[in-house]
């Protein structure tokens, strides 16, 4: 069913030409949310100059899943509406860009992007880091490995929430209090969606970090306790196939939402952006 609308797309973004032609380097709004056109490097460029400005700043990387848990979210959707970088993650969001008329220049994704290359670029430049998320000692392996990997880099702490995080307060404020005893410049928050992106926004300016991006399994990917799709399977694409075959039970809800995601954005293509903003209010005030 995936093949036939990812087939289906690329059928019409190479026969349309105000798709074809499309602008390279724009960002492009898909179901309600903008998605920044940027490189890895471009990303890594931002998290740099959001350090150096100290303010608190947020990072989210979109997918097909969240962004149709968005349309009935309005937390959510506030959540990636109002971030600072918004990254297309998943193979989707680049097809729905192009129906937009917009060419993503790459897809730039936590697990293999934005989480090694802070963690590179808070070696070089002195950053700390600290992880947040993810099962009971999780963080803790992640943590080593990463310093292993990356010599130099200061991993200033970690801390594993309990699963009520979102909806118990003493939950919360332990894992706040956490982050601003350790201060860095750097946080990682792997609590899976919507739950990181809403706990982000909802704390940013008490936790005070310049810079917080929702990073979901990849702690989990880094300590070895899930498997990692390989680099080529992510390159062609196929990381959502991959992780599906590892993990159905808990994931073939979630690739059902690809298709509702590429039913969701040829609507909004064919019938206009309003009607999509008018059916994402009406979600909003129910
Ligand atoms: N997680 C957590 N607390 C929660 C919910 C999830 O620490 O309340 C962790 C979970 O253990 C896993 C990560 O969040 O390490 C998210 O995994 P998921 O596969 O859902 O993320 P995604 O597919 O969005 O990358």
């Amino acid at each position: 069913m995936h093949y036939v609308v990812l087939y289906s797309l690329c059928l019409s973004c190479t026969v349309c030409p105000a798709i074809r032609d499309s602008h390279v380097k724009e960002s492009v709004t898909v179901l309600g949310v903008t998605i920044h056109n940027v490189t890895a490097s471009e990303a890594i460029e931002a998290v740099d100059a959001f350090v150096s400005e100290g303010k608190p700043h947020k990072i989210i990387v979109a997918n097909a899943a969240k962004l149709v848990k968005a349309q009935k979210d309005p937390e959510l959707l506030d959540a990636l509406r109002t971030s600072d970088l918004v990254t297309a993650d998943g193979i989707s969001i680049v097809f729905g860009a192009r129906l937009f008329g917009v060419k993503l220049v790459e897809r730039v994704t936590g697990s293999e992007h934005l989480l090694p290359l802070s963690c590179r670029l808070a070696a070089e430049k002195g950053y700390s880091v600290f992880l947040l998320g993810a099962g009971p000692g999780v963080a803790d392996k992640a943590a080593a490995i990463l310093e292993r990997e990356c010599p130099g880099l200061n991993v200033a702490g970690t801390h594993s929430p309990g699963y009520n995080v979102l909806r118990d307060e003493r939950e919360t404020e332990c894992a706040v209090d956490a982050v601003r005893k350790a201060s860095p410049d750097i946080l990682f928050v792997a609590l899976g969606t919507p739950k990181q992106e809403k706990w982000i926004s909802r704390n940013l300016e008490k936790l005070g970090v310049p810079v917080c991006m929702g990073v979901g399994a990849t702690l989990d990917f880094v300590a070895g306790v899930t498997r990692r799709p390989p680099a080529w399977v992510h390159d062609v694409g196929f990381a959502w196939l991959y992780r599906l075959l590892h993990e159905p039970a808990r994931l073939w809800r979630r690739n059902l939402e690809g298709v509702v995601f590429m039913g969701l954005v040829l609507r909004e293509r064919l019938l206009g952006r309003e009607r999509g903003d008018r059916a994402r209010q009406r979600a909003s005030v129910k």
